[in-house]
């Protein structure tokens, strides 16, 4: 019975994740069948575009970091994955399973490349406190102009910034911002903000039209004046001057950012004043890291599906895998990868839960029923933009978002990312010493996602500070979300 319904991909799906299967079972078929087409066209996507491209690209980006290969951004657009974080009611694909979508699209596209898959995913991430900050001044303008460049094959993108040269770690916790040495500051002037420093590492920063970066408004009280920007690539001051040369996932790049002088009008604030760190950054890698995981463990299968390639094949009249040495290392790979998915499968699943009713209210619903034409009338959009207009909106989401909702979904996420990263170190590893120094094809595979997995360890916040948020939810309860609360006074009223 279930055959019948299902592709070919779809029993793949059901088989690796029996959860799916028993949501399918309980009648969750309508959002299931969005899931199983966003992951057959990663399958195409890998197939026809990035796993013919990807050794070859992450060869000449060691040699050319500055290169940039935007077929990948335009073939992104054809099987709308820049719109996996957008509401269906602003023309996305983002729908009742948003962030278990993500972390499976995530998964299926890194097990083909990681370097092109980040490419993709960090947009989301830029996207993501657009979303989550309920600035909905900005969703029928930024937003929609990202559907439409998706549906035109003209890719506009956003990058998510926060961290700076001296301050990584630091600015990805309450207690560490508190002491952070920051290098951009943020000085309110007349009708803005004008700001002066650096951040670095920031994927997609040399390509993105948009900018979702955060910065003190004071320096000396970095926490409490914490606040998340909306930047745009052609504000003048602004600039990208250099990027990384990468150790893996080298099609994506990681580019510093500039700013000199850059004057931010006040409507291009997203939430208020102060509350980045729950708004602009606890909220964004609460939904972040996760999906984190599950680029981990895309990597860690593809690594398996290389070895267990090389394990098939005869040397010296003899199969690698005909030896229970390997054998057991396989069901130790596997093992691996199904752990990774229990743990970002219980973030994700929590994620759909806390923001699905967020996003999907008749609040939510009768305002993004309107009209875009009314919303984006001056007087509406000033009014979204004010301090009682971002209230409403908060309020809504806050009903529906609590603080203990909030504060489980971020240690989940912890969990999953530091895991997940861990895991696919020690298979990718594991896989690489088994095959020696050899020179194949299969071996190249392997070597490129042993540099790819390196990479998961250390961004979202490194693994020993997910391992702290981990400790300091669970064990020392010192660490709780504070979603954004309405009619807060800005820090520097
Ligand atoms: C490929 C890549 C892409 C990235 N993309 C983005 C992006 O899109 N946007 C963005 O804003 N950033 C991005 N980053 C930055 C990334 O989030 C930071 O590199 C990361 O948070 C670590 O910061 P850091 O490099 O400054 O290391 P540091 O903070 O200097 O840490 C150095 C070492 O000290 C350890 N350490 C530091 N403090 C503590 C502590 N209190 N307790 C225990 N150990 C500690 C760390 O775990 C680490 O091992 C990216 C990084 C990489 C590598």
């Amino acid at each position: 019975m279930l055959g019948q319904e299902l592709s070919e991909t779809g029993k793949r799906l059901f088989r690796d994740f029996p959860i799916l299967r028993m949501l399918w079972e309980s009648g969750r078929k309508k959002g299931l069948r969005e899931t199983i087409a966003l992951i057959e066209k990663a399958e195409e996507f890998n197939r026809t575009f990035a796993v013919p491209r990807a050794l070859e690209l992450d060869m000449r980006m060691e040699r050319e970091p500055e290169y940039f290969d935007w077929d990948i951004m335009r073939e992104a657009c054809k099987y709308r994955f820049l719109s996996i974080f957008i509401p269906k009611q602003l023309g996305g694909i983002a729908g009742e399973f948003m962030v278990t979508n993500t972390s499976l699209l995530m998964d299926e596209l890194c097990s083909g490349c990681s370097g092109i898959a980040l490419a993709v995913g960090a947009h989301s991430l830029g996207v993501a406190p657009v979303i989550t900050s309920g600035a909905m001044a900005h969703w029928d303008t930024v937003l929609k102009e990202i559907v439409e460049g998706e549906l035109k094959r003209q890719p506009v993108t956003m990058a998510y910034a926060i961290t700076e040269p001296s301050a990584g770690t630091d600015v990805e916790e309450p207690e560490y911002l508190e002491r952070a040495k920051l290098s951009l500051e943020a000085k309110k002037v007349k009708g803005g903000y004008v700001l002066n420093g650096r951040k670095c590492f920031i994927s997609d920063g040399s390509e993105a039209k948009y900018f979702t970066v955060c910065a003190a408004l004071d320096r000396n009280r970095p926490l409490q004046t914490w606040t998340t920007f909306l930047v745009e690539r052609d504000m003048e001051g602004f600039s990208t001057p250099r990027v990384e040369l990468k150790m893996g996932q080298r099609a994506s790049h990681a580019a510093e950012l500039l700013f000199e002088d850059v004057f931010v009008p006040d409507s291009h604030v997203l939430g208020y004043e102060g509350d980045g760190m729950g708004n602009g950054i606890l909220m964004i890698m609460a939904a972040s890291r996760g999906p984190v995981g599950s680029i981990a463990t895309g990597i860690a299968r593809g690594a398996l599906q290389h070895f267990l390639s090389w394990a098939k094949t005869k040397r010296n009249g003899k199969r690698p895998i005909d030896e229970d040495r390997i054998r057991m290392n396989l069901a130790d790979m596997w093992g691996m990868i199904q752990e990774n998915r229990g743990l970002y499968m219980s973030n994700a699943m929590l994620g759909d839960a806390i923001f699905g009713k967020a996003l999907d209210n008749p609040v939510m619903n009768l305002t993004l029923s309107l009209p875009s034409s009314l919303r984006t009338m001056p007087l509406m959009r000033n009014f979204l933009n004010s301090y009682y207009g971002k209230a409403m909106i908060n309020a809504v989401l806050r009903f529906y978002i609590k603080d203990e909702d909030m504060t489980q979904l971020l240690e989940t996420a912890s969990l999953a990312k530091f895991s997940c990263a861990d895991n696919a170190m020690e298979l990718c590893s594991r896989a690489l010493s088994i095959m020696g120094p050899e020179d194949s094809e299969e071996r190249r595979w392997v070597e490129k996602c042993y540099r790819d997995a390196k990479l998961t360890q250390i961004y979202e916040g490194t693994n020993q500070l997910n391992r702290m948020v981990v400790n300091n939810i669970r064990f020392e309860e010192t660490l709780r979300v504070e979603v954004p609360r309405p009619f807060k006074k800005g820090v520097m009223a």
